[in-house]
């Protein structure tokens, strides 16, 4: 039976695993986090990836889970009402489409996998050396061990992608914006309810879910490349504070809740561009390879989508790896480049840059319900993205036991 470990126990690194044990492979999670990270915003799950989901036996679950929100309000800065839409439209889905909180995501595939499946949680892989036979793996706590293949799942700032194929600046693109998202005090009563502060440049948000108490804070707003720390927090929350400043609404308030979230997360709206996501026994898969931004909504389809390509590519190819990760990229490349065209589009309308814009998109949202043509210009929104979602065949790569070379 191969050895495979997987760096990272978000979305992309469990599903894999679900799947390699589906094909008789032995898989092993390794992740930087102390524990299972429950935390995180509202993520959407549909098109292909849905399939995938049907096919681990997990459709309905994940269903229950959804969020189950209602409306979007936007507001200014007094807190007037501007304009509403559904949630549904809002978040650009259609159909069976589920949105459901990350972190409950992230429960379901690991309750899905934990019986079966190796998991070292507050470790992170450091050295990689390539054998004849295996990868030689050092870890930051662990003892050394030799796998068969090694994966990185390991999110946007991919230690086994800086490991295995360079410096993150050669692969990773900023979109031109920041997000920053964090757990807040309800303080609004939202219930079921998205409520958005647009201003010229930056938005500001907040959200409750049907499934959680507490509220979502959201920042987005455009920026040039910003020299920070990513582990400085701090830092971060000074940053966000100096861009939000003199802001109306409820943002004062919200940037103060900042510093009481035990989730405080802050990053650039980046893409991964590469032009091959193996080398050698090493292989990455979801955001680590390909990730799309938050600005394309479709990080954890393509990550849920590639898990499924990549372990079935392996458990078809007779124990060849090579031949598995050229079929793994040709197969899912289209797919990948698709959904990652969502997100300039999306950014646009996210954040506006004049007040005119704002006052002209509020105007639109007003109208729409009234105009003739509105299932016209809601198609106009939801098609792009389901194109997208759906610009792959998965195949069927049956249950067959395999090992790789
Ligand atoms: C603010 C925001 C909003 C988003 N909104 C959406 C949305 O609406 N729709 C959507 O589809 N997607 C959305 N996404 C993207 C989505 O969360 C990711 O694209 C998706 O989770 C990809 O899964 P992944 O497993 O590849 O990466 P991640 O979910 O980032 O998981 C990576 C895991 O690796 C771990 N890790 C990191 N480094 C190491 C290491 N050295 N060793 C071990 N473990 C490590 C991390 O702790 C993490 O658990 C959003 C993302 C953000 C940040």
């Amino acid at each position: 039976m191969t050895n495979i470990l997987i760096s990272g126990g978000g979305v992309a690194g469990p599903a894999l695993a679900f799947w390699l044990r589906r094909h008789g492979f032995n898989p092993t999670v390794v992740e930087r986090a102390p524990a299972l990270r429950t935390g995180g915003y509202k993520i959407d799950v549909r098109g292909a990836a849905l399939e995938v989901v049907d096919r681990m036996g997990l459709r309905e679950e994940v269903a229950r889970n959804g969020t189950d929100m209602r409306i979007a309000r936007f507001v200014d800065a007094t807190g007037r009402q501007l304009a509403t839409m559904s949630a549904q439209l809002f978040g650009g889905r259609e159909g069976d489409d589920v949105e459901i909180m990350r972190g409950d995501l992230a429960r379901i595939l690991h309750d899905a996998t934990k019986d079966d499946v190796e998991y070292l949680f507050d470790d992170s892989v450091t050295a990689l050396e390539e054998t004849a036979d295996g990868v030689r793996v050092t870890f930051e706590n662990g003892p050394p061990r030799t796998f068969d293949l090694v994966v990185g799942a390991d999110g946007l700032h991919s230690t086994v992608r800086a490991l295995a194929f360079g410096a993150e600046s050669s692969y990773v693109h900023d979109l031109g914006h920041y997000i920053s998202i964090c757990t807040v005090p309800n303080h609004l009563d939202l219930d079921r309810t998205e409520v958005m502060h647009p201003a010229p440049g930056r938005s500001a948000g907040m959200y409750a879910t049907a499934r959680t108490a507490d509220a979502k804070a959201m920042f987005l707003f455009a920026a040039p490349p910003l020299p920070y720390d990513r582990r400085d927090l701090a830092g971060q929350r000074r940053l966000l504070a100096e861009v939000f400043a003199g802001q109306g609404w409820e943002v004062p308030r919200l940037l103060d809740a900042t510093a009481e979230a035990p989730d405080f997360y802050f990053d650039s709206i980046s893409q991964v561009h590469m032009d091959r996501w193996s080398s050698g026994r090493v292989v990455l898969v979801g955001d680590a390879a390909y990730g799309p931004s938050p600005a394309s909504g479709q990080g954890t389809s393509l990550a849920l989508v590639g898990a499924y390509v990549l372990a079935g590519s392996l458990a078809a190819s007779g124990g060849d790896h090579r031949a598995a990760f050229a079929a793994y990229e040709d197969d899912l490349r289209h797919f990948v480049q698709e959904n990652q065209k969502l997100a300039a589009a999306n950014l646009k309308g996210m954040v506006l840059k004049s007040a005119a814009q704002i006052r002209f998109q509020m105007f639109l949202l007003r109208l729409m319900p009234h105009l003739p043509g509105r299932n016209g210009m809601i198609r106009r929104v939801t098609e792009p993205i389901r194109k997208a979602a759906t610009a792959i065949t998965l195949k069927d790569y049956g249950r067959a036991s395999s090992s790789a070379s």
